[in-house]
Formats: structure tokens, C-alpha cells, sequence
């Protein structure tokens, strides 16, 4: 991934070494002047210091985006939204209830198979969740530069209030500036105090819309069901003000969320596709593999032709298994197949220098 030294961070960003150290040491990390930080953390010490920082797209890029997604191409999409908060506080709860509140909306058939994300309709809309929360995934995604979430839903336990992973959520969240909305869980229990957990996280600068501020807080029960829809329309209201929007008519591009090995049909993986129309047959590549799509299964292990953005599909007929974060762009078969080669040998070559490298230390040890 990519990564850069203190040193140099310190001189980009105008500051001391010993400022970034310091900034580090707060965030539970210990580094020195020589020290290799990972773009995330980057973000998140940036960020610290107000200050944003962007991934650089070279220029080529941006003018072939501006050539292919004109105004005309491009169409609404759904939200893709993550949520996150602190162990215990509900997420997974509160995933599972909304993937039900799909089933009771209508649509035929329950959820058979579990992909590492789904789909809801609401109100004829749809939204797309990520199901794999925990900062973990969401922090992969980020250093391989797969900014996929266009909001997040903090789950913070009504009764538990603010917690270590609830600010490091916190963290995450304003160091990739996405959108959020802070969902008030376990609202069913006696012990309740979300004035409590309002004014915990004005400290954070989180203010709710009640007390002037831009944050909706919605309270609900992953337990019961209250405010679960309140909270999709929400989402749906933050989403329609984002007005996200994806041109369909290019090869698909998109970003793995899960990966596996699986017995009986080999390498699989979920991708959610951001741009582009993906269809069976066609060619991919994703870091050193290539893929012909073969099968492809929608959330609900609906075998599908094609996966349209926004859609989370299991894709099967992979080279190899590919990792969570890693980029998916599709191309003729013979560039493929060409690049798939390259970055297989240049992966080879660093690790040939990595290796040589080890054994010039073992060298010296033994001297
Ligand atoms: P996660 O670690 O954030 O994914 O949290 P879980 O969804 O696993 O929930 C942790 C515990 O809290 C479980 O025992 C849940 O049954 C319980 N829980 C989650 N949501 C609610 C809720 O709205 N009300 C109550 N009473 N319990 C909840
Ligand atoms: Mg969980």
C-alpha cells in the first residue's frame, strides 16, 4: 500500500517531526523521524491538524473521467452505506433487523444466502449496506484507497454512551469526511440516557439538529424494530442531498469486499460495482489476478446476468483468491491477461529485493 515517513509527512504538512510523533503517540502509536505510516493514519493525523488530504489522481485520469462520465451518462445510484460503532452497541443487530424490514416490505422470498453485503428497498428506493462493520474492513478498504461508503451509520448504545471504538469510529469517519447520522440504539431498555450520549458527543463536535447543530440522531431498537424505518428514510434524505449518480454505460469498475477459497466452486468473491455495467463472461483484473466472470449471484443467491452500480454481487471463475479492498476493473481479455502478468512479476521482483535484503542482515549478524 501506499505509505510515507514522518519526515517527509512533517515537511508536506509544514510541521515538526516531533509534532507528528507526538500526534501519533496520542492515536496509541509509537514512531520515529524514519518511520513508514500508512495512508490512513495519515488521513486520521491530518485531519488532526485540520487538514485534508487527497490521494493524487494524475492528470490523464482525471480528463479520460471527464471524457467518458458526462452529464448525459451519468444516472442516479444507491447509497452504499457502513455502519460502525463500538463492540456490543448493536451493529450487527441492527444489520439483521434492517435486512428484515426488507423481507417485510413486500419482496418475495427470504434472504437465502449471505453475501458480505446486501440490498433494502425503501419507499421504491434502494440502499446498499456493507455487512461486514468493524473499522477493520473499513480501514482496509481506505489505505488500498476504496473510498466505497457514501455514509455511515455510528450506532452508539443508548445506555453504554461514547466508547474507545465509538471515537475511533468518530476518527474514521471525519478523516474520510463521509457523510453520517448517529443511530441511538437499545432504545427498548430501562436504562437509557441519549441526552447523555448527545451531550458525550458535542465534544467530538457532533451536535444533533435539536440543539442547533448538523448531525440527525435517530433512536432505535435493533431489538424491536422502533425507528428502524425512520432511520433508512434518513438515509435515503442524506443520500438524495448527495445526489450520487454513476454512468452505467463504460466497463465496470468496482472494489472487492470479501474474498474466499470455496470448495466446490474455487475462488469467489463479493464486489460491489461503482461504475460500469459487469456482465458473465466478462474479463477482469484485480491486483495479480484476472477473473472471466463465470457465475455471478445477487445478494439473495439469485443467479444475475449483469451487476449494475451499487450492487453487491458473488462473482465466481477467479485466477486466484482476491482481498478485501482490492480494485476490480474490467478490460478485454488480452490487457487482462498482459497487466495480470506484469504486476505478478513486479510483485516477484519486490520480493526477490526484500528477500536479498534479509540475507544481507543475516550477514552482518553472523559477523
Ligand atoms: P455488535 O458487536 O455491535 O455487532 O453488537 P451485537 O449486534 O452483537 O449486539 C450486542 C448485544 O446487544 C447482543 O446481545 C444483542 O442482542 C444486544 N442488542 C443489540 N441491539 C439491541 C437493542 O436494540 N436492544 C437490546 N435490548 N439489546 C440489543
Ligand atoms: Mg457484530
Amino acid at each position: 500500500g501506499e505509505s510515507i515517513q514522518v519526515r517527509d509527512l512533517a515537511e508536506k504538512m509544514g510541521k515538526t517531526p516531533a509534532e507528528i510523533v507526538k500526534k501519533l503517540m496520542e492515536l496509541g502509536t509509537m514512531a520515529t523521524i524514519n518511520q513508514e505510516i500508512d495512508f490512513d493514519t495519515v488521513e486520521i493525523v491530518a485531519s488532526l491538524f485540520g487538514v485534508d488530504v487527497e490521494r493524487e489522481i494524475s492528470e490523464e485520469e482525471k480528463i479520460l473521467e471527464e471524457i467518458i462520465d458526462t452529464e448525459e451518462t451519468l444516472q442516479p445510484r444507491s447509497p452504499i452505506v457502513t455502519v460502525m460503532g463500538h463492540v456490543d452497541h448493536g451493529k450487527t443487530s441492527l444489520l439483521d433487523r434492517i435486512r428484515q424490514a426488507d423481507v417485510a416490505s413486500g419482496e418475495a422470498g427470504g434472504i437465502t444466502q449471505h453475501i458480505g453485503a446486501y440490498q433494502v428497498t425503501v419507499n421504491g428506493n434502494r440502499i446498499t449496506f456493507i455487512d461486514t462493520p468493524g473499522h477493520a474492513a473499513f480501514t482496509a478498504m481506505r489505505a488500498r484507497g476504496a473510498n466505497l461508503t457514501d455514509l455511515v451509520i455510528l450506532v452508539v448504545a443508548a445506555d453504554d454512551g461514547v466508547m474507545p471504538q465509538t471515537v475511533e469510529a468518530i476518527n474514521h469517519i471525519k478523516a474520510a469526511d463521509v457523510p453520517f447520522v448517529v443511530a441511538l440504539n437499545k432504545m427498548d431498555k430501562n436504562d437509557v440516557n441519549p441526552d447523555k450520549v448527545m451531550q458525550q458527543l458535542t465534544e467530538y463536535n457532533i451536535v444533533p439538529e435539536e440543539w442547533g447543530g448538523d448531525t440527525m440522531f435517530i433512536p432505535v431498537s435493533a431489538k424491536t424494530g422502533l425507528g428502524i424505518e425512520d432511520l433508512l428514510e434518513r438515509v435515503l434524505l442524506i443520500a438524495e442531498i448527495h445526489d450520487l449518480r454513476a454512468n452505467p454505460h463504460r466497463l465496470a469498475e468496482g472494489v472487492v469486499i470479501e474474498g474466499e477459497l470455496d470448495k466446490g466452486r474455487g475462488a469467489v468473491a463479493t464486489v460491489l460495482v461503482q461504475k460500469g455495467t459487469l456482465r458473465t463472461g466478462d474479463y477482469l483484473i484485480c491486483g495479480t489476478n484476472w477473473c472471466k466472470v463465470r457465475t455471478m449471484t445477487d445478494y439473495r443467491g439469485r443467479r444475475v446476468e449483469e451487476a449494475y452500480p451499487s450492487m453487491p454481487v458473488e462473482i465466481t471463475g477467479w485466477s486466484d483468491v482476491p482481498e478485501a479492498g482490492e480494485k476490480v476493473q474490467a478490460c478485454d481479455e488480452k490487457i487482462a491477461k498482459e497487466i495480470t502478468n506484469l504486476r505478478l512479476n513486479e510483485k516477484k521482483l519486490e520480493e526477490q529485493k526484500k528477500n536479498s535484503r534479509i540475507s544481507l542482515d543475516d550477514f552482518f549478524k553472523q559477523m
